[in-house]
């Protein structure tokens, strides 16, 4: 086993192989590693790959630790999968960014070197944003490695613009700004940008000029909207340069002056455990969940189709002597099911077809929101699933400061390894069960909720497999969980 997962590793590492006088194929842009907080070395890497044992992971374990805890004492633990990949295709990430303020500095008195360097390190002037994101990889782990290193970047980027607007909480944020510094014009949005060259509406054309209230709050939503795009683009980008196979579901928690923004694309969740109820903060986004939005897109542009896809759903297969018929089916524009008559072209197989965790676009993918999957054909087609797929997050935003977090109020987040198998309210109950067994001091005390979180869903391997305690079957999916506290932080 750690022989197939040596070999796999050297293949990310290293590229793959090119036979002598070939031109040699790209290597990855990242090697595969596992999270660089875990600080675990490429030996210990590859013990946590063993299928047959499974050993979780959990911060502090490795040799080469240099912390042994996360900020905000935040607990994280994972498991790889029971044989399905040879590598763990989830990845993670926990960041603080630093975002500097763009204000020029005040001008002051000629200063000696020293005291440039001293005030330099005082004046250090912007703010920083707290961040936990899971990747759920599929189909290769290069999009997951290259998302997890650099997702974070790009909402750094995304947000840099904004960062002083962001500081003037009080001040709405104003409609444009100007000049390569993003130097803010205008007071706010009830005032006009450029004072000399605006003029008052007339009456008539009011109406046309109204100006939208913008919060600053979703203009980090958008932020981070936009890095999300910003970061399918650079996957999309440089895989003419570098091996980048497959997608990933993205998870990303962003905490930011008193408020957790929760970006979620795919089939990850977070939710909020607060005075012992849970609190779904992210919705999952499936064939099923996401169908009208993919028929819709199937309708207008039936050339995605390939001719092989009907847009229309229907509760079974069709068969040709059932033409002319009527069938219950649903469209793009419907809830509910009403009757049609079949005609030649609804024996096509659907656009979404299956149920559960078993639904897939065009037969072959069972998530719709993500980063990467650029390449992603159907089987022996030429037909991509790429347009299907949207790599923009449902942003949502709970507000911290609003309320009196107690020492065993978290935020979970996991990869559908850990939800397949266990409900929102067995992870609460498990949670709290572990917390309060803990001192309420215990900085370790989140890392083993995580690590217990993941010992439930994998379950223990018994002659017919992985089982839970009940004897359900466990999960054989990669399971990544991050257990954040949220007492003291507002
Ligand atoms: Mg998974």
């Amino acid at each position: 086993m750690i022989n197939r997962v040596k070999a796999a590793v050297a293949q990310l590492v290293g590229g793959i192989a090119s036979s002598p006088g070939s031109s040699p194929d790209p290597g990855p842009k990242f090697p595969y590693s596992r999270p660089a907080f875990l600080h675990l070395s490429a030996e210990e890497s590859q013990r946590s790959a063993d299928h047959s044992s499974r050993p979780i992971v959990v911060p502090g374990q490795g040799r080469r630790r240099r912390r042994r805890l996360l900020p905000w004492d935040s607990g994280y633990a994972e498991v790889i999968n029971a044989g399905k990949s040879a590598l763990n295709e989830d990845q993670a990430s926990r960041e603080i960014v630093f975002m500097e303020s763009r204000r020029p500095k005040s001008s002051s008195a000629a200063k000696s070197v020293e005291e440039v360097k001293e005030s330099a390190d005082e004046e250090r002037d912007g703010i920083e944003f707290h961040y936990w994101a899971l990747f759920d990889g599929h189909a290769g782990t290069g999009a997951a490695v290259m998302a997890a290193k650099l997702l974070h970047l790009h909402i750094r980027d995304q947000l840099h613009d904004i960062v002083d607007i962001l500081r003037d909480c009080d001040v709405p944020p104003p409609i444009c700004l100007t000049s390569e510094a993003g130097t803010v014009t205008g007071e706010g949005s009830k005032s006009p940008p450029h004072q000399g060259d605006w003029e008052p509406p007339t009456d008539s054309e009011s109406r046309f000029l109204l100006e939208k209230e913008i919060s600053h709050e979703y203009l980090v939503v958008g932020a981070i909207e936009n890095a999300f795009r910003q970061m399918d683009e650079q996957i999309e980008r440089e895989r003419s340069s570098y091996y980048i196979p497959g997608g990933c579901c993205a998870l990303a928690i962003v905490y930011l002056l008193g408020k957790i923004y929760i970006a979620n694309a795919g089939d990850s969740r977070a939710i909020l455990i607060r005075n012992g109820e849970t609190v779904q903060l992210s919705n999952e986004f499936t064939p099923e969940s996401e169908r009208q939005r993919l028929q819709y897109l199937g309708y207008l542009q039936p050339y995605l189709l390939g001719n092989e896809f009907t847009h229309l759903e229907f509760p079974r297969r069709i068969q040709y002597r059932e033409i002319g018929r009527k069938m219950l089916f649903r469209d793009y524009s419907m809830t509910g099911w009403a009757y049609k008559t079949i005609e030649e072209d609804d024996l096509k197989f659907p656009l979404v077809y299956g149920k559960g965790k078993k639904a897939r676009v065009m037969a072959t993918i069972g998530v719709t929101r993500g980063l990467g999957d650029h390449d992603l054909k159907v089987h022996n087609s030429n037909i991509h699933i790429k347009p299907f797929l949207s790599c923009v997050p449902e942003v949502r935003v709970y507000d911290i400061t609003k309320y009196e977090h107690a020492v065993d109020d978290v935020i979970v987040l996991g990869t559908d390894g850990l939800w397949d198998v266990i409900s929102d309210r067995e992870v609460a109950d498990a949670v709290i069960g572990v917390l309060s067994n803990c001192e309420s001091d215990d900085p370790n005390r989140f890392t083993l909720a995580a690590q217990d979180l993941v010992m439930r869903s994998r379950g223990i391997l018994k002659e017919c497999g992985w089982r839970l305690s009940n004897d359900r079957l466990g999960s054989g999916d990669d399971i990544s969980v991050f257990v954040i506290p949220l007492y003291g932080h507002t």
